[in-house]
């Protein structure tokens, strides 16, 4: 089966290597100049910077399967137990977990935090049996305020600022009162209330861009996949096998999958292309639906202003998104540079300047098509770009653009409008280099301070191997509405005051250099009421699944979701087009060899009840990693 997948986020990634493992012809196209996506990293005066601090922990079975497959988890250490340091100006904590078994795990770090007042540990217990009953896959609890549910189960105001928010606005983006109580419960459940190790923290060695993009460039090159960067898919859309209605006029696209062509000539005239009649477009959704189709996906040019990129790089040529983490490209895309049609990689931190906040955004995790816009309209793309055709697609963008490239008779028009109620909540990290070490500890969590969390990213950006001795700390400030439109020069005013209370060496230290890195569009807005509006992977057509992990993975929009929704999309697809008679014949035994006990377990499970919404667990793979748990 020839396969494009359409983005190369992790859930795009973890789509194409399974795909590929599984023997299917595979085509990666990415708009920006490296693959990873959200998790980016530039470099700037010799250190490597990562956009976004990213963490894990021990229970995000599928994404340590992903670091498995492209041999990165030694590279993205676990600590042995629990282990966060709490700071505020006034005193400091520590919550480890104890070597006894859970639930009891935490109690003892619980019962000695010195945040709580007496009272107020000993109701804690109530909220964490309430959790433990809490059916997360109800579609009321999807309803419901966590800081209500909370308030409601005996937790007051400061008992939600200076414990609960600490895992539920890192973990879900928004201000913990506000978040989704079912998506909170998962995050409980799953990480505090589940196995004693559950909630042990992972944290990257090496950088976001080494850790995934370079990483999963090498692993699909080696399995024979094609890595297209610079390559803004435009347009896809469903087509009957046979090509019969083929509306536009000129030759058929020529490649059917490959990157080794040149752009062609634009074979169809741009724009949306509508069936000649209503009847053909019955009979054209009604071949559709049967599998019996294909997908013609229209790439955008790139024009001038948006670089000399055109048509994208190969896999396992030089080197993208890799070690170098911003520096020259594989398809000659700039970076640093000003934002051209969402493929500019790294790109400009907000500086020291103080320049307004809306002037040097780092690359926004999405192709934003009106921030790319340079303001006349011209995105460094246009239409009339080359044309592929494949048998199946994984469409593993960000909602907004999955929206525009949904092809027709896929879902209908009000489930596709819906996701636009998912939203989007932005976060801000902070870079904060001292001239000496302050921060005694990798990673500190913060209350009673604007500061959320901290990590010392010292060595990971290479700043001692530099010759610099200083510490570098990036504070990680998620559900940053309030902050992600201040200056620069705001921002430091009141976090490097901030950071010398609850630090003291920061008192006596020189901030030798600060800046500003902002994802406006980091993760959707994971308020109650955005579970109906995550769609499954499967979509009508049944060459056709969506992934991503805004798409319906019960789980926060995280990595771990990501890597489970392109596993997921990856399932489903083989399942729906092996029992589409119409369809192509799937290679069988290939597909049994890449997903192991789940397509061909002892139990025989359909792979759509294995992974996916009301998934039991699934695996990555023959060897067994990472058994995904959902419940
Ligand atoms: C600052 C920050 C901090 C975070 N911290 C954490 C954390 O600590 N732990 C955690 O688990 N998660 C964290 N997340 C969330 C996590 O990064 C995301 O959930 C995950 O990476 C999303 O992966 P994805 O593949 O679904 O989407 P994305 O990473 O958004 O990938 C989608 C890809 O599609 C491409 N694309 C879009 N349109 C097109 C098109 N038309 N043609 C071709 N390509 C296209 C985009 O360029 C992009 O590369 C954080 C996110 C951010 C931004």
């Amino acid at each position: 089966m020839k396969a494009v997948v359409v983005g190369g986020g992790l859930a795009g990634i973890t789509a194409a290597i399974a795909l590929a493992q599984a023997g299917h012809e595979v085509t990666l196209l990415e708009a920006k100049p490296r693959l990873g996506g959200a998790t980016m990293s530039f470099s700037r005066d010799g250190l490597v910077i990562d956009t976004g601090q990213h963490v894990f922990l021990r229970c995000c079975t599928a994404y340590r399967g992903l670091l498995d497959r492209l041999g990165m988890a030694a590279h993205a250490p676990l600590q042995p137990r629990f282990d966060v340091t709490v700071v505020s100006p006034a005193r400091r904590a520590r919550l480890k977990r104890g070597r006894v078994p859970a639930p009891l795990h935490m109690l003892p770090a619980l019962l000695g935090y010195p945040f709580l007042n007496f009272a107020e540990r000993s109701r804690l217990s109530r909220a964490a049996l309430a959790f433990k009953r809490l059916n997360e896959a109800d579609p009321k609890t999807d309803e419901l305020r966590l800081g209500d549910w909370l308030a409601a189960h005996g937790q007051d105001d400061r008992t939600r600022r200076v414990l609960w928010d600490l895992f539920s606005i890192s973990s879900l983006n928004v201000p913990g009162d506000d978040a989704s109580l079912a998506l909170a419960a998962t995050v409980v459940k799953t990480g505090l209330l589940g196995d004693a190790g559950a909630a042990d923290i992972g944290v990257p060695a090496l950088s976001l861009g080494e850790l995934h993009g370079g990483a999963a460039e090498r692993l699909l090159s080696k399995l024979g996949a094609t890595v297209r960067l610079g390559t803004k898919v435009a347009a896809i859309e469903a087509v009957s096998s046979g090509g019969a209605d083929f509306p536009h006029e000129g030759p058929r696209p020529p490649s059917r999958m490959g990157g080794s062509r040149p752009p062609s000539p634009p074979a169809i005239p741009p724009g949306p292309r509508t069936p000649r009649s209503m009847s053909d477009r019955k009979a054209k959704i009604s071949d559709m639906l049967k599998g019996d189709n294909e997908f013609l996906i229209r790439l955008a040019r790139r024009t001038q202003a948006g670089g000399a990129q055109a048509g994208g790089a190969q896999a396992g040529g030089a080197q993208a998104g890799g070690a170098q983490a911003g520096g020259a490209q594989a398809g000659g895309a700039q970076t640093g540079g000003t934002q051209a049609g969402g493929a500019q990689t790294g790109g400009t931190p907000d500086g020291q300047d103080g320049s307004p906040a809306n002037d040097s955004t780092v690359d926004d995790s999405t192709v934003d098509d009106s921030a790319a816009n340079d303001g006349a309209g011209n995105d460094g793309y246009a239409d009339g770009g080359e044309l592929i055709l494949a048998d199946a697609v994984v469409l593993a963008v960000p909602h907004e653009q999955a929206a525009k490239l949904i092809p027709d008779g896929a879902l209908p028009a009000e489930t596709v409008d819906g996701w636009a109620g998912l939203g989007a909540a932005p976060i801000v990290n902070l870079h904060v280099f001292y001239d000496r070490k302050v921060m005694d500890v990798p990673l500190a969590a913060a209350v009673d301070s604007p500061v959320q969390w901290v990590f010392d990213r010292t060595r990971i950006s290479g700043m001692h191997a530099r010759g610099d001795d200083g510490q570098y700390l990036a504070i990680s400030l998620s559900a940053a509405d309030e902050y992600v439109n201040m200056t620069v020069a705001e921002l430091r005013e009141m976090f490097v005051p901030a950071l010398a209370k609850l630090f003291p060496e920061a008192r006596e230290a020189t901030v030798t250099e600060f800046f500003v890195t902002r994802e406006r569009r980091a993760t959707f807005r994971q308020v109650p009421g955005t579970a109906r509006l995550r769609p499954s992977a499967a979509t009508a057509l049944p060459g056709l699944v969506l992934a991503g992990s805004w798409t319906d993975t019960g789980w926060p929009d995280t990595m771990e979701g990501a890597v489970r929704s392109g596993l997921s999309a990856v399932i489903s697809l083989h399942d729906r087009l092996a029992s589409t008679p119409s369809a192509a014949p799937q290679p069988a035994p290939r597909a049994e060899r890449a997903f192991g006990h789940t397509l061909a377990g002892p139990k025989a499970q359909s792979a759509q009840s294995v992974v996916g919404p009301n998934a039991q667990s699934a695996r990555w793979g023959a060897a067994g990693m990472g058994k995904l748990r959902l419940k």
